[in-house]
């Protein structure tokens, strides 16, 4: 079974090896919303099972939250090497000084794994097996022998990179062929393995467990059943964004807006237990759709806790760069808490949802006439 390259970065993190702040994004929206909370040039990745996504166009930079609404809608529903991009991993963009390749795989013929490694790695890696083989580094580890540190190592100095590298890389490799041995894979590898100023980081992850030992492996197959769509997210004609936890008490929310004259702009379901990523995402998304005008945010917490919405909405109004009408009617579990922090923060609220509505046609209506 082959893993998501967000998945099996996880799964490489897991075992020490450094990845890229990121999040999964499943509509240009989301996208957006990610970028602008992250307030970092980031790069938008096609997230399919086959390789060569960067030269299929799958892989593009955004330098801010306008570029990567443009580049996700380009790169969603493309299709690469037969495969459509469903949903796509927004990660900081890394300064890359140099790239690496290092993978390991089992070599049929050998009847044993092979970890392969080059200094010369990214998109090429094809061309230079081709034309450079000796460029790229074989080794056979013993499979019933421990594999040891010092022994990737060598496999780091013989790859020809600088001396500070050799045990820092070497670690790398080490870890992951633990990896590649502790969920019984075919391929584990990092391509391209990059040098940041701040140091290496996986910049590419692949994974691809054997499918008759993925029965001792659960808490792989669980990891890629935990990601749904983080929102459920509809544009509509007005200019009121409704955003609530839960399906009904949003169409509830939309319902009241209309019935004090309004028009929504968005339903937009958090969901419930939303964390304060997901009601700060939620806020970005709708902030970043130009009809809206008010934010009608109506939370009351069951599995949601009150202090984390928050939390998220405090976070999403400093990092906004618009000025945001925002009504919030907050009640539920950890109300206090919640209450308390929006006082805080000078951030106003309401108890009670039909006031809350009222409020938010009345501000909109205000706002219009200006
Ligand atoms: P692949 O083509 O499917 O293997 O996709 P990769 O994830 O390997 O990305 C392709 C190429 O995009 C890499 O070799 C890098 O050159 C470039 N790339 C990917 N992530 C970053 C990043 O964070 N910063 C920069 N500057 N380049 C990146
Ligand atoms: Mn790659």
């Amino acid at each position: 079974m082959k893993f998501f390259e967000n998945v099996a970065k996880q799964i490489f993190n897991n075992e020490g090896i450094k990845i890229l702040e990121g999040h999964v994004a499943y509509s240009p929206e989301e996208a957006v919303a990610i970028c602008s909370e992250m307030g970092v040039p980031v790069v938008v990745k096609a997230q399919v099972l086959t390789g060569g996504r960067g030269k299929a166009g799958g892989v593009k930079f955004a330098n801010h939250p306008g570029e990567a609404l443009k580049v996700a809608d380009e790169i969603l529903g493309m299709e690469i090497n037969g495969e459509r991009v469903k949903h796509l991993l927004i990660e900081e963009k890394a300064d890359i000084l140099n790239e690496f390749f290092i993978s390991v795989s089992i070599d049929r013929a050998e009847r044993k794994p092979v970890i392969m490694a080059s200094k010369e790695g990214g998109i090429e890696i094809e061309n230079l097996a081709k034309t450079n083989p000796e460029k790229i580094i074989k080794y056979h580890p013993q499979p019933l022998i421990e594999f040891l540190p010092y022994e990737a190592r060598e496999i780091a100095r013989k790859m020809g990179v600088s001396s500070d590298l050799i045990a820092p890389i070497g670690d790398i490799i080490w870890k992951l062929y633990a990896v590649f041995e502790k969920y019984d894979c075919e391929v584990a590898e990092i391509n391209p393995l990059v040098l940041t100023p701040e140091g290496l980081v996986a910049a590419d992850a692949k994974l691809e467990v054997e499918n008759d030992s993925l029965y001792r492996h659960q808490d792989l197959v669980k990891m890629l059943r935990y990601k749904k769509k983080a929102v459920d997210f509809v544009k509509l004609d007005g200019d009121i964004a409704v955003i609530g936890n839960g399906a009904g008490l949003t169409l509830t929310a939309m319902d009241m807006i209309k019935l004090n004259g309004g028009e929504p702009a968005t339903f937009l379901d958090i969901g419930g237990g939303a964390s304060e990523h997901i009601i700060n995402q939620a806020l970005n998304i709708v902030l970043n759709y130009d009809p809206v005008k008010v934010v009608f945010l109506n939370v009351l917490g069951g599995i949601t806790k009150a202090d984390d919405v928050a939390r998220g909405v405090i976070k999403a109004l400093e990092q906004a760069d618009r000025k945001v009408h925002i009504v919030i009617r907050l009640t539920g579990t950890n109300e206090k808490e919640g209450q308390r922090l929006l006082e805080e923060a000078g951030i106003p609220y309401e108890i009670s949802m039909e006031k809350a509505a009222k409020k938010a046609v009345e501000l909109c209506d205000e706002l219009s006439a200006e």
